[in-house]
């Protein structure tokens, strides 16, 4: 069956996080394109709020118990299991977040359906749906083809213009009966991280360090350039994951989400995970020794070479500029 393509809604204190409407957006080109409807399905407890904002959508199917505050994988997955056959849906939409993650495979044993993971891309050719996957770190793109144009699919955020999923209309509402689902599996409750000594979403420079600064020593070059031009310092996950500064300064997927004024990213070679965390800013500069590093595509500007060789020279000539 081919009846449509759904979009599972992701929210979060109280919000709908903007990879919905990158979700939406696309969603609603691809369901044109094929002739079918669009589907936004939201999960969750006290979530009428958010319907005005999903018109863009066909249809709103809305799932609704005290035990959804947040989402649990498995439980998810049987919710949205159930909808697919129900309405003999065709592909489901995912966010590639934390708030999801772990659903598209889960789902995918169950629907016998194939999922696609980090995707950045999807077009119609001809007949068929290809879509374009972030593999390796961002350093593959690998187009898949659809077949049947039946599947899973998982788009990394900030890959969709979110505006395209914004519309000024009112969709139907249907609410979907649990009761043969049951919730077995459901999160008890939200646990802030602690913002800690410095708290990266507010700074306005970051000065984030990479794999690429070798060890814990060299972070010293990070911390002259601070005491010149002020921020704090952040990093990738494989530092924090070193030890060498603690989890409160990681930026990405599993960190913090960062808009500052300036990034600097040193010796960052910009996976998805990373960027999904710091794309907004509104300067980045990277300095990275391999031409091909993925960071250079959202970089403002970038110098190829070596960090441990530029930093040094960096931070003696903005000294001479401040005397
Ligand atoms: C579920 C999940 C969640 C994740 N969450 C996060 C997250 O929140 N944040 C995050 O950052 N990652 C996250 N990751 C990990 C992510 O996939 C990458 O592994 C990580 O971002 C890579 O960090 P990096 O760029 O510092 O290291 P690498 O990928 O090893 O890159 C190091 C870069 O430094 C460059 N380099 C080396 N030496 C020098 C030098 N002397 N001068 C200049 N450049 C140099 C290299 O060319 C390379 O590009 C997550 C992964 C998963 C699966």
């Amino acid at each position: 069956m081919n009846n449509g393509i759904m979009v599972l809604v992701e929210h979060l204190k109280d919000a709908i996080a903007d990879i919905t409407f990158e979700m939406l957006g696309i969603g609603r080109k691809i369901a044109d394109s094929l002739n079918v409807p669009l589907f936004a399905v939201v999960i969750g407890k006290d979530i009428n709020k958010h319907l005005p904002e999903l018109g863009i959508a066909d249809s709103i199917l809305v799932v609704e118990d005290e035990k959804l505050e947040m989402s649990c994988p498995v439980t998810i997955a049987d919710i949205i299991k159930s909808i697919f056959d129900n309405k003999g849906l065709s592909i489901v939409i995912l966010g590639c977040t934390n708030t999801t993650a772990g659903v598209g495979p889960i789902l995918s044993s169950k629907l016998k359906l194939p999922f696609l993971n980090f995707c950045k891309n999807m077009r119609i050719e001809g007949d068929s749906l290809i879509i374009t996957n972030q593999l390796f770190g961002g350093k593959i793109l690998s187009d898949v083809k659809l077949e049947g144009k039946r599947g899973i699919i998982s788009i990394n955020p900030g890959s969709f213009p979110a505006d395209a999923g914004k519309a000024s209309k009112v969709a139907p509402v249907e609410e979907i009966d649990l009761s043969g689902i049951g919730i077995k599996n459901y999160f008890k409750k939200y646990i802030e991280p602690e913002a800690g000594d410095v708290d990266i979403t507010k700074e306005s420079i970051l000065i984030s360090i990479g794999r690429g600064i070798e060890n814990a020593d060299n972070i010293g070059l990070a911390e002259d350039l601070v005491g010149l031009i002020g921020g704090a310092i952040s990093a990738s996950r494989p530092v924090i994951d070193q030890g060498w500064l603690p989890l409160n300064r990681q930026v990405g997927k599993s960190g913090m989400t960062v808009k500052p004024k300036l990034y600097f990213a040193l010796g960052i070679s910009g996976a998805p995970e990373h960027v999904e965390g710091m794309k907004d800013s509104e300067l980045i500069v990277a300095i990275n020794k391999d031409p091909a590093a993925p960071i250079f595509n959202v970089a403002h500007y970038g110098v190829c070479g070596d960090l441990l060789e530029i930093m040094p020279v960096l931070t003696d000539k903005l000294k001479e500029k401040k005397s």
